[in-house]
């Protein structure tokens, strides 16, 4: 421990990066329920997960008991290149702010892809190449999972092939072209190239596409190619085990200062970085040796956390994938076309909805002028220019520290800074212009997308 004032920057020597991924579940009393086969409705065996992923990414996909995993030594050598991220303590934030509280953000924004993506992309494109496999496909949004695997990919020379929902396709050309250079093929989806391609054009002609969709046609995509196998950027149990070199390097740098968090919020998509950020702190709970505020952060307008219910649903809208537990507003939804801040997944990974039903976590809804009121207080003092998804976190880590100021509480509220925003400027466009709404789903809504729940 070292006494020294609190730098701007805690960094970590590479000799304190981690070695190892945590995986929160083995320290998990009740386990995330698994997954299920949507034809048997039996659970997903390792040979069946095999056909669509990687065996290695299989294998870490199915293991509850197992506490950590070596990272190896290519990704550790990846992960040096960028990483350590930095754990910034928010002076000028907090100054503007005029808070007692101690604010810090963990920011994964560092690297080409511009957000945390790339710490499971470059693990999952190794274990591509060390099966021998030609290539990969996925899915990509807003563009941030499509580029952190097309830079994983060009470095282990694999072909990536990207199906990019088609709003974001023609509304980023920038992150296509950024994909292009790093030798990924694009495709907007939904395409005519695949078999549910074309069934969702023919049934929803003129659509501009959603994740649930572009998932399918990647999924389609790995089962009818030889030696190609699909990767998801977030949601997958393996993917927050990636996700928590986030978590430990966070660890390790408050730990250097004797800096003990109250608070850790997280924006929340499909749950990736928020469970990489909080899994080792969670592990502390559940072994019952510390406690935390532990807060996910989602979007008014894609609510699964805060307005969804906890059951088994498609994680597709083709309902070729597995069948996953999670709090879920059903695979039919598909956020208003008004809602510009990212986080537009219908479902959530299971491991953070178990966590959060064992009552380990909270969830708040912000909406998404007011997200963009604190990314553009953050840009403005703290010279980042956020992601709209990272602002998320931003918003509930403003408010909390507006709260201490009343209460004169000198808490400490670490939260994650996903990513930085450079390819969101329509978005932020839109919010200079006042031109920006909300929308918040009617319960009728909810409740009509939710009538499409599997019987399980
Ligand atoms: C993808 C993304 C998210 C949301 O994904 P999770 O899996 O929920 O972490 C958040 N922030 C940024 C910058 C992203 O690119």
């Amino acid at each position: 421990m070292d006494n020294r004032p609190i730098p701007y920057k805690i960094y970590l020597e590479e000799n304190e990066m981690p070695k190892q991924w945590y995986n929160v579940r083995a320290d998990m009393k009740k386990k995330p329920s698994p997954l299920l086969n949507p034809g048997t409705l039996k659970p997903m065996t390792e040979e069946e997960l095999s056909q669509v992923f990687c065996q290695e990414l299989v294998k870490q996909e199915l293991d509850e008991e197992t506490p950590y995993f070596d990272i190896p030594e290519e990704i550790a050598g990846f992960y040096r290149m960028y990483r350590p991220s930095p754990l910034v303590r928010a002076y000028c934030l907090e100054k503007k702010l005029d808070t007692p509280a101690h604010i810090y953000y963990k920011f994964e924004g560092n690297n080409t892809s511009g957000s945390h993506k790339l710490n499971s992309a470059i693990a999952q494109a190794y274990y591509a190449k060390k099966e021998g496999l030609k290539g990969v496909t996925t899915e990509t949004g807003a563009g941030q999972w499509g580029t952190a695997l097309s830079m994983a990919c060009a470095y282990f020379d694999l072909d990536c092939q990207v199906y990019m929902v088609k709003c974001s396709y023609e509304q980023k050309p920038f992150r296509r072209e950024v994909m292009r250079t790093y030798g990924a093929k694009v495709t907007p989806s939904p395409s005519m190239d695949t078999e549910i391609g074309r069934k969702i054009n023919a049934e929803f002609p003129g659509t501009t596409g959603s994740l649930g969709c572009a998932i399918s046609e990647a999924v389609e995509a790995a089962l009818t190619q030889e030696g190609y196998r699909y990767v998801l950027g977030s949601v997958l149990a393996q993917v927050l085990l990636h996700q928590s070199v986030i978590g430990l390097e966070t660890k390790t740098a408050l730990d250097k200062y004797g800096i003990k968090p109250d608070m850790i919020i997280g924006c929340a998509g499909g749950g990736s970085n928020l469970g990489g950020l909080i899994s080792p702190f969670a592990g502390e709970m559940l072994r019952g040796e510390a406690k935390y505020q532990l807060i996910a952060v989602e979007p008014a307008s894609c609510p699964s956390l805060t307005r969804g219910v906890y059951a088994y649903d498609f994680c597709d809208t083709g309902k070729v994938c597995p069948l996953q537990k999670m709090y879920t507003l059903g695979s039919n939804f598909i956020p208003s076309a008004s809602h510009a801040g990212g986080l537009r997944y219908h479902g959530m990974s299971a491991i953070v909805s178990e966590l959060y039903d064992q009552g380990l976590m909270e969830a708040r809804s912000v909406e998404q002028t007011a997200v963009f009121e604190a990314a553009q207080t953050f840009a403005r003092i703290e010279g980042i220019l956020p992601a709209p998804e990272s602002s998320h976190a931003i918003r509930v880590a403003i408010d909390e520290a507006l709260k201490c100021k009343e209460t004169g509480e000198h808490k400490t509220i670490v939260f994650g800074l996903t990513g930085t925003g450079y390819f969101d400027m329509y978005a932020y466009q839109s919010y200079n212009d006042g031109a920006m709404g909300d929308y918040i789903p009617s319960d009728e809504e909810i409740t009509r997308s939710l009538k499409n729940l599997p019987q399980v």
